[in-house]
C-alpha cells in the first residue's frame, strides 16, 4: 500500500524530450520482457486518492513480491483501452514558462465529446504543472488517473538517452508523483504504474514492490510523438489494436500535437468495428 511521503524539494535533472520518442520506436521499448498473458487478478486496496468503495482490479505480485506487469487483456473480448501519458519532464518547467504546452486540453474536451474512457497516466511533474487539470481529468468518471513516475527519468537503461533514477530512488520518485497527485486534488487514481520509456528490468521491478503498483505496458504504439500529421498514426493504431489491445499514445500538445485528431478518427472505426472503448482497470479486471 503506498503510504504518504513528505514532500520533495530536489529538482532532478535533465531529460531529454526525446523520451517521448521512445514509445514510437520499435515494439519492445521496455526494458524487460513485458508478461503479456492475463493473469488472474485481485483487488487491491483504493490508492488513498480514491474515494471510490469499489476495489481497483490489480495484477497480483510475483511470489516474491516483485511488481506485476500487465501487458493487455484478454484477447477473447473485444475491448481495448486508449491510454494516454501526460509526459512532461522534472527540467522542463522553464520551457513551460515560455509558453510551450505540454498539456493538451483539446484533447480531453474530445475525449469528453466522443465519450471514450481513457486512462491517463500523469508524471507528477505535470500534475504540478497543470494542477486544475489534473484535478479535472481526476474528477471525470470517464477517466482513471494512473502513476507515470514523477520525473520522467529512466527506470533501467539503456533508455533513450534519458538520465536514469538510482534504484534506491525508484520508490520515492514513484510515491512523489502520488503526492502531486495528492497536491493537486485529483481524485480517481489507480495503483498503476507505467515506466518512462516503458523501460524497466528486474531490479526495478523488484525495487517497486513494496509500492504495491501494476505495472501496464501495451501492445501497440500509436507513434503519436512528434507525430505532424494524425493520418498516419490513426492507421497505425487501426492496423495494430485487436480485442485486449492497450493503445499508448500521449496527452501532451509539445510532443504529439495530432493526437487529437487521430483520436477523432480512430474512435468511430473503432466502434465501428465493434470494439468497446474501456478503461485499463476494465481489462485488468476482464469486464
Ligand atoms: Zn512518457
Amino acid at each position: 500500500m503506498y503510504q504518504p511521503r513528505a514532500p520533495y524539494g530536489a529538482p532532478l535533472k535533465r531529460a531529454a524530450a526525446l523520451v517521448v520518442g521512445c514509445v514510437l520506436a520499435a515494439t519492445g521499448c521496455g526494458g524487460g520482457g513485458a508478461a503479456s498473458k492475463s493473469a488472474p487478478t485481485h483487488s487491491a486496496a483504493a490508492p488513498p486518492a480514491s474515494p471510490s468503495a469499489t476495489p481497483i482490479p490489480t495484477l497480483p505480485p510475483k511470489a516474491d513480491g516483485t511488481t506485476p506487469v500487465f501487458a493487455h487483456g484478454k484477447r477473447g473480448a473485444k475491448l481495448i483501452a486508449l491510454t494516454f501519458d501526460a509526459d512532461m519532464t522534472a527540467d522542463e518547467g522553464g520551457r513551460a514558462a515560455r509558453g510551450e504546452r505540454f498539456d493538451n486540453p483539446e484533447l480531453i474536451a474530445t475525449l469528453r465529446q466522443l465519450k471514450v474512457p481513457a486512462t491517463i497516466f500523469m508524471t507528477g511533474r505535470w500534475a504540478d504543472q497543470y494542477p486544475d487539470e489534473a484535478k479535472s481529468i481526476g474528477a471525470d468518471p470517464l477517466f482513471e488517473v494512473a502513476n507515470h513516475s514523477y520525473s520522467h527519468h529512466a527506470f533501467a537503461t539503456p533508455c533513450y538517452g534519458l538520465p536514469k533514477v538510482s534504484t534506491g530512488a525508484v520508490r520515492d520518485d514513484v510515491e512523489r508523483a502520488f503526492d502531486a497527485f495528492r497536491r493537486a486534488g485529483v481524485r480517481h487514481t489507480v495503483p498503476y504504474f507505467r515506466f518512462p520509456g516503458g523501460c524497466y528490468d528486474d531490479a526495478v521491478l523488484k525495487a517497486l514492490g513494496p509500492v504495491q503498483v501494476t505495472a501496464v505496458q501495451w501492445d501497440v504504439i500509436s507513434g503519436d510523438a512528434f507525430a505532424g500529421r494524425p493520418g498516419p498514426v490513426a492507421e497505425e493504431v487501426l492496423a495494430k489494436a485487436r480485442p485486449g489491445s492497450v493503445v499508448v499514445m500521449h496527452c501532451t500538445h509539445s510532443a504529439a500535437p495530432a493526437t487529437e485528431a487521430a483520436v477523432r478518427t480512430v474512435v468511430p472505426r473503432l466502434r465501428a468495428r465493434g470494439y468497446r472503448l474501456v478503461r485499463v482497470s476494465d481489462l485488468i479486471g476482464g469486464r
